[in-house]
């Protein structure tokens, strides 16, 4: 029988008495008095603002933050130091070893009767043309799978083209059906014997800037430069080829890997009380694109968290659990940062109670999600009533975790998502207008209000919320 059956007779007979509702046996349920201290904490993020400072401070002081770069290393720093500087009490970092890879010159035109540059980027990853670029004619398809379609051989010596829209969505989910193309476009391309591949940018934007992104290629298929373009010049091409001749590009794309480098993970804890060798997880990705200065894409995360772990560690009492604030490495050059935590966590992935990563941008949160067990979702609801004021509802079945939250949930870590506005996320992500003009302090108060309120009454809670059955990643 499921325990909710007894649950009315008992609120009833509770009510009766004028006594508190005690919780059915096995069920997680957060007390009274840290609800009332959530909501303290609440209202303190949006009074005190302190989540803004700490996204001008590490876009302005240290820009863009590529993985490998001296920005990284100084990154690493910065958020030692932050962590230290916000109060937490211990700060530790992880390893983080990965093949660097950099961007340097790129140019594009197209050729012929109707000559003209081209705005574009090298996709991560990419390797460079010849020094003086290559030059052959563009063949367009429409996306992925026409790509894949196509006959082995056909497209010897051309440059594919693919042309998918990114279509905008709240929740984002355009992203997934058009990113394809970026990650795996210049493994078929080379399949078919394409010598380059160009993509419309996976982006909801109509402005001049390319959008970059890591791409990958396969052993054993040719390894062939590719790029993106900025969707005016992604249309502009494609209105060219729908006149019937052919069109020829010029791509030069000049991108150098120096070689190996070790960047870190660092994490600040707020130790536990009572139990401090079980953590509630919330982080954020300290790595960027080289090309902006990483506000959305991942600063605000970065200060969203961090300022919460504060919040946090400024009330009178620890948390019950310990509150571990992450800041993770190389996300965007495959979550490689997080793939190391998980393994160096691997004998303590129990011990992770709930876990939720920011890195969707700068908009307001408007929901709570988690597939914490039948069990838990009491406690999920008491957390989604103290978010409800700031326009945040609870919602079940739906919903994953952050890209960094990913390597923990394959392992059965329960994970919790505050899922963010991402309408105008992916007009700028990995452009060079990421940048901190696009972020509204409003927007972050509310946010971190959410984080700080989540994260301690996740470590506040009396029972855990569950784990899944161990998967792969
Ligand atoms: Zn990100």
């Amino acid at each position: 029988m499921h325990p909710r059956t007894h649950a009315l007779p008992m609120l009833l007979a509770a009510l009766a008495l004028g006594t508190v509702v005690p919780a059915t046996a096995g069920e997680t349920r957060i007390p009274e008095a840290a609800i009332e201290t959530a909501a303290g904490l609440r209202d303190r993020a949006l009074a005190e603002n302190p989540g803004y400072a700490i996204i001008e401070e590490l876009t302005t002081v240290i820009g863009p933050r590529m993985p490998g770069t001296e920005a990284d290393a100084r990154a690493v720093e910065w958020a030692k130091q932050k962590f230290e500087a916000l109060g937490f009490d211990r700060v530790t970092t992880v390893p983080v070893t990965f093949d660097v890879w950099l961007r340097g010159e790129e140019r594009a035109e197209i050729l012929g009767t109707v000559p003209q540059p081209l705005k574009i980027t090298a996709l991560g990853g990419s390797v460079a043309t010849p020094a003086e670029g290559i030059e052959a004619e563009v063949v367009e398809f429409p996306n992925l799978q026409a790509l894949a379609d196509a006959p082995d051989g056909s497209l010897e010596g051309k440059i594919a083209y693919i042309s998918n829209r990114m279509q905008r969505f709240r929740d984002g989910r355009g992203y997934g059906p058009a990113v394809a193309a970026r990650s795996t476009g210049a493994v078929e391309a080379a399949r078919k014997g394409a010598i380059g591949l160009l993509i419309r940018s996976i982006s909801t934007a109509e402005h001049r800037f390319p959008h970059t992104g890591q791409m990958r290629y396969e052993d054993g298929v040719a390894r062939i430069p590719a790029a993106a373009l900025a969707n005016p010049d992604a249309d502009q091409l494609s209105r060219l080829i729908a006149l019937g001749e052919p069109v020829s590009v010029r791509l030069m794309l000049e991108t150098m890997t120096p070689g190996e480098y070790t960047s870190h993970n660092v994490i600040g804890d707020l130790i536990g009380r009572e139990a401090p060798e079980e953590m509630v997880v919330i982080g954020a990705h300290l790595d960027s694109w080289d090309l902006g200065t990483g506000a959305l894409d991942d600063g605000a995360g970065i200060g969203i968290t961090f300022a919460a772990g504060h919040l946090i560690g400024q009330l009178p009492e620890r948390p019950r659990r310990t509150v571990r604030v992450i800041a993770f490495a190389a996300e965007e050059i495959g979550l490689l940062g997080a793939r190391a935590y998980a393994q160096h966590e691997a004998t303590r992935v129990r011990e992770h109670v709930i876990a939720a990563e920011s890195d969707f941008g700068a908009g307001r949160i408007y929901a709570l999600r988690s597939n914490a067990k039948d069990e838990a979702w009491g406690a999920i609801e008491q957390i989604g009533d103290v978010l409800r004021p700031l326009g945040i509802e609870t919602e079940r079945g739906v919903g994953g975790p952050g890209p960094d939250i990913i390597p923990l949930a394959t392992r059965g870590v329960t994970w919790a998502q505050l899922a963010q506005d991402g309408t105008l996320y992916f007009d700028y992500h990995h452009t060079a207008d990421d940048t901190l003009d696009k972020i509204d302090a409003g927007d972050i108060d509310q946010q971190v209000a959410a984080y700080a309120v989540f994260a301690w009454l996740a470590a506040e809670a009396e029972g855990d919320f569950g784990s899944a059955p161990p998967g792969s990643d």
